[in-house]
């Protein structure tokens, strides 16, 4: 439901301060001994982790170790996604991923490459961005969103699709947003260059995250109305301006796109959204986005509060 997610001790991922404040630099202690550079024929071989136990996070038990605040709640959330996607990348044969994760502060902004006019990202972020490797998380957005302050203003929730309230809506947006680092780990960005076919980007960092949330569940840590607020969450982020070249996906798209990870658990399955786009490709999709290193990957496109700025 709407309680904040509880981290265990026990932490898969060995994790670096290196700016202090909000910022984590995540590397993952890894037992693997390849070396080998992901390419972008390894998204469609990525093989789920096997049910081993042993994550960081506990969702709807007592536990002295919960989250006090929001800061300490998204760093919880993406150190247990982290953990997902390090066993998955080792599972499969490939070093783990490595991403820094800057939550800001409310009221505060983070130097981004991806940054506004003024190089900064601020309470509206929530985006990874290729050009600096780094997730960022507003504070204060991620709030508005757990307290359900957003719920009406969405791009597709504005229209009556869905709702973005509770913990797990969060957990959605956190685990899209790491669904980009995938992206660039497997060098899918570089695969398109230039010609990003965004959409299919979207709706595969969707579909990522659900199979995120799947190993949540296969672990007995979600709680009842976990799944509906992840579901509401992809509606509600879903737009209908199909004619832009920021168009992310419509909100059914969305849910079926992080319901088709959810529900099949494994990772190599999300390479179809991009299998689709390139047969889109030939018939003339939408424009691309011009330069991957310095777009913001939002989990939202337009009309929301947070994106209007990127818009
Ligand atoms: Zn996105």
């Amino acid at each position: 439901m709407s309680s904040l997610i509880r981290p265990r001790l026990v932490a898969a991922a060995t994790l670096l301060l290196v700016l202090g404040g909000g910022s984590l630099y995540l590397a993952a202690a890894s037992n693997s001994t390849t070396t080998r550079t992901p390419t972008a024929k390894d998204a469609g071989r990525l093989r789920p982790p096997s049910a081993a136990g042993g994550h960081n996070l506990v969702l709807g038990a007592n536990d002295s170790a919960r989250p006090q605040n929001m800061e300490q709640f998204l760093t919880a959330l993406t150190k247990d996604v982290d953990a997902y996607w390090t066993k998955t990348f080792e599972a499969s044969g490939l070093p783990a991923p490595k991403v820094g994760f800057t939550s800001i502060p409310a009221g505060r902004t983070a130097a981004s490459a991806c940054g506004d006019e003024n190089g900064a990202m601020g309470d509206e972020a929530a985006a990874y961005c290729p050009g600096d490797d780094t997730i960022y998380i507003s504070q204060k957005f991620a709030t508005d969103i757990y307290n359900g302050a957003l719920d009406q203003t969405l791009p597709g929730s504005s229209q009556g699709y869905g709702r973005t309230v509770g913990d797990f809506s969060v957990a959605y947006i956190v685990a899209h947003e790491y669904g980009h680092e995938v992206q660039d780990e497997l060098g899918l960005f570089d695969e398109y260059g230039g010609q990003v076919p965004t959409m299919a980007f979207e709706l595969q960092a969707d579909c990522y995250a659900g199979t995120w949330a799947n190993s949540v569940e296969q672990e007995n840590r979600l709680d009842d109305g976990d799944v509906q607020e992840a579901l509401d969450a992809a509606l509600a982020v879903g737009d209908f301006d199909t004619t832009n070249a920021n168009h992310h996906g419509t909100p059914q798209q969305r849910e079926a796109a992080w319901k088709d990870g959810f529900e099949s658990g494994d990772p190599s399955s999300c390479s179809t959204y991009l299998d689709a786009a390139s047969v889109d490709d030939a018939t003339g999709p939408a424009d691309p986005q011009p330069d991957p290193g310095s777009a913001p990957y939002r989990v939202a496109a337009v009309g929301a509060r947070f994106a209007r700025h990127a818009a």
